[in-house]
């Protein structure tokens, strides 16, 4: 391989090899989700265009890389080195989203990603800058979170809001 030049942004995975899932239950991963952030595995569930064991996490870590560069070029990058555009967008919003813009994607049950946005000069930002895996909170006590594949060192308080 050249360089790596072409390396896709994103794996294969036998969905079969991560045993068994914490199930939070239907009602409340939505209420999560709609709470916490932008929901890729919700994206994925929608019948037809469900596509199992793919892994966007070099794509995340690749957009996460790539904050104060121009969007033109991360993107025709990104483009050529993925299966399809959209889980560009799960994590970066190109034009200002309806309504409050969600700070985090939840890729999987417990793994979070800071989400971007492009600004008015076309150069990616981070929707939250102040967030890290130091200042976010977990959502429950049975799992262990990530914010961009970094461990959150918070506990879970169920007394905090
Ligand atoms: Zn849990």
């Amino acid at each position: 391989m050249r360089g790596g030049r072409k390396t896709p942004l994103y794996r294969k995975v036998n969905t079969t090899a991560h045993g068994v899932h914490h199930d939070h239950g239907g009602d409340y991963r939505d209420a999560r989700s709609q709470a916490h952030g932008v929901s890729a595995p919700a994206v994925q569930s929608m019948g037809a265009k469900r596509r199992r064991g793919l892994d966007y996490t070099p794509l995340f870590r690749f957009l996460l890389s790539k904050v104060g560069c121009h969007w033109d070029a991360v993107h025709s990058e990104a483009i050529a080195r993925l299966d399809r555009e959209q889980p560009i967008h799960w994590m970066v919003d190109v034009h200002p989203p309806l309504g409050t813009p969600e700070p985090t994607l939840r890729a999987g049950e417990s793994s979070y990603w800071s989400r971007l946005y492009v600004d008015e000069n076309k150069l990616l930002q981070l929707r939250e800058p102040a967030q890290d895996h130091s200042t976010m909170r977990p959502f429950c006590a049975c799992c262990t979170h990530t914010l961009n594949g970094v461990p959150l060192t918070q506990g879970y308080d169920a007394e905090r809001p």
